[in-house]
């Protein structure tokens, strides 16, 4: 193998592009791996970027390391906040300790979610990782993380506002050809373009899967230090105000969800002195509180709808719910426009039949391959599992290791066929475990919300310590292993793989 194309530089094809320097580069010292993305480099990559208008080619050899530059703040928190899960935490730390720490220092970490109902009445604490699993969850920015590993890319290897068109199958090479109507052939394409990716069409059997409007919007927003402490100042008083216990809550209640964290912690330690409003917090640019609500939204809202045209849905279907969360939604996006807010309608793909073409030269990897419900936590997680597990298998199949009397065809299609036993029923499963999650969030009746309630405040009680241990506790190393001494691994949990719905 020579030549290695990623498409889609998302968290996915950036963590593949890394990992299979880590274990192939040193083993083929010519491997040519290349990511190519639709669209342009974020601003701070821009000066030393070859397409800037600013650009020079000095810039390009004096920026070999952009760690240092600070890029996310309340402006760029579009995209939203996410949780990264244990598993996807331990992955991130094998693959770099430098992102690791970078990802710890601009994170928060917790190892319970607090679960209310709108009332405030607490139901219980849900696990959200912890000693067991070598880490809580982590909350952090999608800027931040992206960000973090895009910037540990070569950007000699990446080509951005490179479109892809159309991706097209041979028996030796693949070929790709671009909107702008260039085109490269190579030996081997990882997909990782995401939901509405275009790899996917050179795999006849899941070209014609379309990912589905699952009729929940996410709608959000992140706040700075001045408007967190005015809405805590605002509510202090009330009578049925109910503080957050842990850092994320999430409350449940009558056709809506609501999930809000508040940093208590940088609130207290920085508390303004002398009438002082804002303090001295060195993470000053960084959020001191976040929320997002979910519901049911018909028809989807795009995610260029402005804050503003859907606020007073949000405040409608959070009316009588605790204070603090009328008040963390008045006090979001007062400036009118879109800093720091996000409307997401979220989109799932159904089950592929298939993640990988016939040749075995093109494999789908992250959302590309099982774009899964928010409600899961994993989406992230995943998509660095699956790029950990390719390097892992084309380090043994292409080197010295098991691949050495194969021809180049068989281990490609070895390497396939493993990823797929590997990663496919795990994904779905979770997937499944996701939509479970995310039907709770719909419009229930009064006795469906009790029974929820009731099933909830239960499983926060008897839970035992082990109960995610299918979602935290996978380890890619160890399955690769296993897989490639031709032991099948079992799904964890119940390794239910759902029937696959060919639109
Ligand atoms: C509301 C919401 C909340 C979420 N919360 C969480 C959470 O708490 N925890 C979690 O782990 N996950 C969460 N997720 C999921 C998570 O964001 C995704 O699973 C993850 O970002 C997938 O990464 P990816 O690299 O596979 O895909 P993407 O991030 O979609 O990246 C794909 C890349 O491919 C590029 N691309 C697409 N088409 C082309 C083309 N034709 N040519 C070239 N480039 C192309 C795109 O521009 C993009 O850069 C959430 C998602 C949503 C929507």
């Amino acid at each position: 193998m020579k030549s290695i194309a990623i498409v889609g530089a998302g968290v996915g094809g950036c963590t593949t592009y890394l990992f299979l320097k880590k274990h192939l580069s040193s083993h083929i010292p010519d491997l040519d791996i290349h990511i190519y993305e639709s669209y342009p480099p974020p601003p701070y990559l821009s000066k030393s970027h070859p397409k800037s208008p600013n650009a020079h080619p000095k810039d390009i050899e004096e920026t070999p390391n952009l760690h240092s530059t600070p890029t996310t703040n309340l402006t760029t928190a579009i995209g939203g906040g996410l949780g990264l899960a244990p598993n996807g935490i331990r992955v991130l730390k094998k693959l770099d300790p430098e992102i690791f720490s970078r990802i710890k220092a601009s994170s928060h970490e917790t190892d319970v979610f607090t679960l209310q109902v709108s009332s405030g009445r607490i139901l219980g604490n849900f696990p959200a990782g912890g000693k067991r699993y070598g880490h809580g969850t982590m909350m952090i920015m999608r800027a931040t993380l992206h960000d973090t590993v895009l910037e540990k890319v070569d950007l000699k290897d990446i080509s951005f506002e490179k479109k892809v068109k159309n991706v097209v199958d041979g028996e030796d090479r693949v070929k790709i050809q671009f909107e702008d109507g260039e085109s490269v052939e190579v030996d081997f394409v990882v997909g990782a373009d995401g939901v509405w990716g275009k790899t996917k069409e050179a795999i006849p059997e899941s070209a014609r899967v379309r990912a589905e409007y699952d009729g929940l919007v996410g709608i959000g927003a992140f706040l700075d230090e001045k408007t967190t402490r005015r809405i805590l100042d605002e509510v202090k008083d009330k009578k049925n105000l109910v503080l957050p216990k842990s850092f994320m809550t999430m409350t449940f209640g009558p056709g809506a969800f609501f999930g809000s964290w508040l940093d208590m912690d940088r609130v207290e330690k920085s508390s303004p002195k002398n009438g002082i409003l804002e303090s001295k917090d060195p993470d000053h640019n960084l959020p001191f509180a976040g929320w997002w609500s979910t519901f049911p939204m018909e028809p989807p809202p795009t995610s260029r709808t402005p804050f503003a045209e859907v606020k007073d849905q949000v405040l409608a279907k959070h009316k009588e719910w605790t204070p603090l969360i009328t008040a963390l939604i008045e006090n979001s996006g007062l400036d009118g426009n879109r800093e720091g807010t996000f409307v997401l309608p979220r989109w799932i793909t159904p089950p592929m039949p298939k993640w990988t073409s016939n040749s075995g030269r093109i494999l789908l990897a992250g959302d590309a391959a099982h774009c899964m419900p928010p409600d899961s936590g994993q989406g992230v997680s995943c998509a660095v599992e699956d790029a950990m597990t390719i390097a892992l298998l084309c380090e043994d199949i292409f080197t010295a290791k098991t691949g050495k009397e194969l021809s180049d065809q068989e281990r490609f299609k070895k390497l396939c066929d493993l990823y797929t036993k590997l990663r496919k029923p795990r994904c779905e499963y979770i997937v499944e475990e996701a939509r479970k999650r995310g039907d709770m969030k719909r419009e229930l009746g009064i006795v469906e919300q009790t029974i929820r309630n009731v099933v909830m405040w239960a499983m926060c009680k008897v839970m035992p310590e082990s109960a995610m241990d299918a979602f935290y506790s996978y380890d890619v190393e160890t399955e690769v292993k296993k897989a490639l001494k031709g032991e099948i691994p079992a799904v964890k949990g119940k390794g239910k793989v759902i029937a696959v719905e060919q639109k």
